[in-house]
């Protein structure tokens, strides 16, 4: 993928106040058509990403909140980066090379992305390039119940052509495991409805079998009836007792291209005619339909959020690698470079 980085990109920033006594930041980056995107260093989240419809209407096509209280309540991971450790690590402990680890539990005995004190509720420090907005992030030895002091670099772009590419990048200085991702919701109608009627293909033939709690028995298995092949999310929705549950699956992409950017993922709106395709460096990506979404703060849409108000596309490692030796491994060493990227393109039909 050969990315048009412009010239005429327009950096903006200003203040979104504090959080314990540390500066919050909003930063826009505009292309030269006025489609943007919004971050802020509170999680190093995606606030906002305007694009237009087929009607040349621009419109936000992820969940996100006016105000930086809304982020610093949410329990959701609107938007934000997701560490040490994406999703989750089985009864929160796990060996590395003899020594066991045990990690902060915050669901049900288990880890989920990284702990109650994530990197989704960190405040990260900032810089600005002529192209990039990058947040930065020491996690101290310990961090989360987490080996090795690691240092974490996320960067944003944007592009004229309406591409945002996010790369991770990160070192430790003690044996460690690590999996980032963003864990933006996607809305592409940018109007108050929900995801039921977009449409999703994930490019992948294989999943992870889930067992309880949605930790991952290890075996690898065909997609077949959790095969996303198009069709609108509102079939692939399922009643159990009062409430509706849809995808909260692991896809496996071709190992084939590993290390390269391979599309991933394409959902579409037919009313607005937007397309998002997504393409990653990652072995595989979490479908999450937004099941268990709420919000306590009013969103962008001014209104709470709920369940089905957005769908995640989250490229990222397995869930529970370190337990799994089978599983492409999350093991980073001392003088290791992290290295993944994750690539959003929006279009028109
Ligand atoms: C997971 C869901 C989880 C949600 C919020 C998603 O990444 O796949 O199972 O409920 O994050 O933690």
């Amino acid at each position: 993928m050969n990315l048009q980085i412009s010239s005429n990109l327009a950096i903006s920033s200003k203040s979104w106040g504090q959080h314990e006594g540390e500066e919050l930041v909003l930063f826009k980056i505009e292309n030269k058509a006025g489609a943007y995107v919004e971050l802020t260093n509170y999680g190093a989240s995606v606030v906002s990403i305007v694009v237009p419809d087929k009607h040349n209407k621009p419109g936000n096509v992820v969940l996100g909140f006016p105000g930086p209280e809304g982020y610093v309540e949410d329990s959701c991971y609107i938007g934000a980066t997701v560490g040490r450790f994406a999703n989750r690590i089985a009864g929160a402990s796990f060996m590395l090379e003899g020594i066991s680890w045990q990690l902060d539990k915050n669901e049900y005995g288990h880890s989920n992305h990284g702990g109650k004190n994530g990197f989704n509720s960190k405040v990260f420090k900032f810089r600005v390039s002529e192209d990039s907005v990058y947040f930065n992030l020491r996690s101290n030895d310990g961090d989360g119940g987490y080996p090795g002091n690691l240092d974490l670099t996320v960067r944003y772009q944007w592009t004229d052509n309406c591409e945002l590419l996010i790369s991770y990048s990160a070192f430790t200085d003690k044996l460690t495991v690590a999996n980032f991702t963003n864990h933006s919701y996607f809305n592409l109608s940018g109007r108050n409805t929900k995801i039921s009627n977009h449409e999703l293909t994930v490019y992948s033939q294989r999943i992870l079998e889930l067992g309880l709690d949605y930790i991952p028995t290890g075996r690898v298995v065909p997609t077949e009836a959790l095969a996303l092949d198009g069709r609108k999310i509102k079939e692939k929705l399922q009643k159990r007792g009062s409430t509706f549950l849809g995808v909260n699956h692991y896809y496996i992409l071709d190992p084939s291209t590993d290390g390269h950017l391979q599309l991933a993922a394409k959902l579409s709106e037919e009313e607005s005619g937007r397309i998002l395709r997504v393409y990653t460096t990652y072995p595989g990506l979490m479908v999450y339909t937004g099941d268990f979404l709420k919000s306590r703060v009013a969103g962008h849409l001014h209104r709470a959020y709920e369940p089905f108000d957005g769908l995640c596309l989250e490229c990222q490692y397995y869930p529970d690698s370190p337990n799994h030796p089978a599983f492409p491994s999350t093991a980073l060493k001392p003088g290791q470079l992290y290295n993944h990227q994750i690539l959003f393109t929006f279009s028109l039909v």
